[in-house]
């Protein structure tokens, strides 16, 4: 079954370690294989700079990575760079979809310029914050009472007049809600249900409903501390639970997948990296239908994208 998957960090890694490459390495989640072996379809690229990295040195950070996606992941004759998203209908057997994103708007500090040059570079999806304060607002690890600071209007008018779809994860609670009534285009990429696993990083099962009155999707993500908060081997059942969750607040066709490969060090047993994506599928049929599993799995993201009409 094709997957699309809206976010990896393997850029971060590609870009950071220069003798790594998309094709052929056993230290990537996310390599040209592991997605071939996971019928992953479309992948989400997502820039990320770590937030040790001085913020004079961010933004030349974020370039790296876009370098990196040229010239490592479009380099593979099967990857095909999607400036436009109509492009996703468009691909052939064989050929994956990559597209660019952005976690967090921190290397452009308050400079608008540097974002328009990430937008022309083919970033379609961007979040307004990582885990931390920026120009912009305060991520998820900060005061949930904060809301967005006035740079954050012209941020967002500008990735709504460019119809760039703009990210909920990482976001903190009041900066969410300052967002929702902003933003032409929203969607979470990596956030489980709080309800479930109470993390700041999970979405409350209002922060679900509300994303979705206001056109919005989640995509749940894989990574074991925002499954379950006992410490013992998290599996693929403790993630449908999410899933199932997720499905009875707001249907399957606001579901999606985010798995955050290469972002993170530990993993869901039997979805260790992007090569066992069907594990989840197939799993994922003990309680829904293929057609159910197919709309989470590539369909609605396709349908969300036709319905508000954004190239
Ligand atoms: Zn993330």
């Amino acid at each position: 079954m094709e997957i699309i998957d809206l976010h990896c960090d393997v850029l971060e890694k590609l870009s950071r370690l220069e003798d790594v490459q998309f094709r052929n390495d056993s230290r990537l989640h996310a390599s040209l294989e592991n997605l071939q072996r996971g019928n992953v379809k479309v992948q989400i690229f997502a820039i990320f700079i770590e937030p040790h990295i001085p913020q004079e040195q961010k933004f030349t950070e974020a370039l790296r990575q876009v370098e990196a996606f040229q010239t490592k992941v479009l380099n593979e004759p099967e990857m095909v760079h999607i400036t436009n998203w109509k492009q996703l209908n468009e691909l052939q057997d064989g050929q994956i979809g990559a597209v660019l994103s952005l976690e967090g708007c921190d290397c452009i500090g308050d400079d608008l310029y540097k974002l328009k040059l990430l937008l022309d570079a083919g970033v379609k999806l961007v979040g307004l914050t990582w885990n931390y304060e920026n120009a912009v607002g305060y991520g998820a690890s900060e005061s949930p009472d904060k809301g967005l600071k006035p740079f954050a209007k012209q941020v967002i008018e500008l990735l709504n007049e460019h119809d760039v779809i703009i990210d909920v994860a990482h976001l903190n609670k009041q900066g969410f809600d300052d967002l929702l009534p902003l933003a032409k285009h929203l969607i979470a990429s990596h956030c489980n249900a709080r309800a479930l696993c109470d993390h700041p990083r999970n979405l409350s099962d209002d922060q679900i409903k509300q994303l979705v009155q206001h056109g919005g999707r989640i995509h749940v993500v894989f990574y074991p501390p925002f499954v379950k908060k006992s410490k013992e081997v998290t599996t693929i059942d403790d993630l449908i639970k999410h899933i199932t969750h997720i499905a009875a607040l707001v249907g399957v066709e606001r579901i999606g997948f985010g798995s955050d490969f290469d972002g993170i060090d530990l993993t869901v047993e039997q979805l260790t990296n992007a090569s066992e994506y069907q594990n989840i599928t197939s799993a994922l049929s003990k309680t829904f239908t293929q057609s159910e599993i197919e709309t989470m799995a590539s369909k609605g993201f396709l349908k969300y994208l036709s319905e508000i009409g954004i190239r």
